[in-house]
């Protein structure tokens, strides 16, 4: 089955029916990128910059993440690569800077509240994101956005970034591409504001679901209750995409479940033509992708809206994935 998958890489990303369907990859550190096109991902949608910033001593200096993210660049070509800033705090620790303990961690001091507050930090990986711009299709996307407000602050140190580029003579990439993730449940249900102020999303389904549900997706007493199905779930993720393609923005879905295969119809349905997911899960996703057919997946998210309980969503899916293959 492996090789068969393999012979998959290189074969058009396309449903049956003739739609394209872009599959980029989730990265952690640069040395996936080159299993990422090995399996014939169309970029990198999701670089998680911080584990560059994990096991090790000291903070990464502007060079040090300017060599990193200019040689992924460099790897991924003339696809793009989407360069996500810091997002510690929650699970994510830093050895050389210990964070407060806190009751609620994943409610607490985290990812882009993180680099608002702590503004050189942020400057100076975004002074490397934007050098690193020149080299290749390089976007930038902000994590855990909950408000217009953060939105902008973040985009007000970005213009900061670039006057202190400019200022010392350095090239950058002037009109950089900004984008947020879609993973806090205020910001899924203000997607119609955010739209307009940036050029895509990316929704996080792995922490769009916990917060959603109120489910700590590390707790295992309550991974039970963990259910990406769920038709809350459904609703809002259907708010999202509207909402980005009323504004005309591009949407991406870049949590676990757009790599689980059985999902794809959820995608397709509401239109999505691109998905981001782990190096492992690209050629299964593209399998079904080859087999499926975007004007059936619009008739089945219909029926998937109506349902119920998420076990009902789980099995139209199933009996779907059946009847294709
Ligand atoms: C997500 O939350 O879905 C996501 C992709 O981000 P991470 O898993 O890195 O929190
Ligand atoms: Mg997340």
């Amino acid at each position: 089955l492996r090789e068969h998958l393999q012979t998959l890489a290189h074969l058009p990303s396309v449903t049956k029916d003739g739609h394209e369907v872009q599959l980029a990859a989730n990265i952690n550190t640069v040395f996936e990128t080159k299993d990422a096109i090995k399996y014939g991902a169309s970029g990198v949608g999701l670089f998680r910059t911080e584990v560059l910033f994990m096991d090790r001593e000291t903070l990464p200096s502007e060079e040090e993440q300017f060599q990193v993210y200019k040689q992924a660049a460099e790897q991924v070509g003339g696809n793009s690569l989407v360069i996500r800033t810091l997002d510690i705090g929650g699970d994510k620790q830093l050895d050389y800077y210990q964070l407060d303990d806190e009751e609620n961690p994943a409610l607490g001091y985290r990812a882009i509240r993180i680099s608002l507050d702590m503004k050189d930090l942020f400057r100076t990986q975004l002074r490397a994101i934007l050098r690193a711009g020149i080299f290749g299709k390089v976007k930038l996307m902000y994590p855990m956005i909950s408000s217009v407000l953060e939105l902008r602050r973040a985009n007000e140190l970005l213009e900061e970034a670039k006057a202190e580029l400019e200022a010392a003579g350095i090239p950058y990439l002037h009109h950089i591409e900004v984008g947020i993730m879609i993973e806090v449940p205020s910001a899924a249900l203000i997607a119609d504001l955010l739209a307009k102020e940036v050029d895509f999303f990316s929704i996080g389904t792995n922490d769009l679901v916990q917060y959603i549900l109120a489910v700590d997706r590390m707790n295992e007493k309550v991974a039970h209750l963990y259910e990406p199905y769920h038709p809350a779930v459904m609703r809002l993720l259907k708010h999202i995409v509207d909402s980005a393609q009323r504004a005309g923005i591009s949407v991406s879905v870049c949590g676990e479940l757009a790599g689980d295969p059985n999902a794809l119809p959820i995608w397709l349905g509401l239109g999505i033509t691109q998905l981001s997911v782990s190096v492992q899960s690209i050629l299964h996703v593209k399998q079904q992708l080859l087999v499926s057919d975007m004007e059936a997946c619009k008739q089945l998210l219909a029926k998937i809206m109506e349902c119920t309980t998420s076990e009902e969503i789980k099995a139209i899916l199933q009996e779907t994935r059946r009847d294709r293959l």
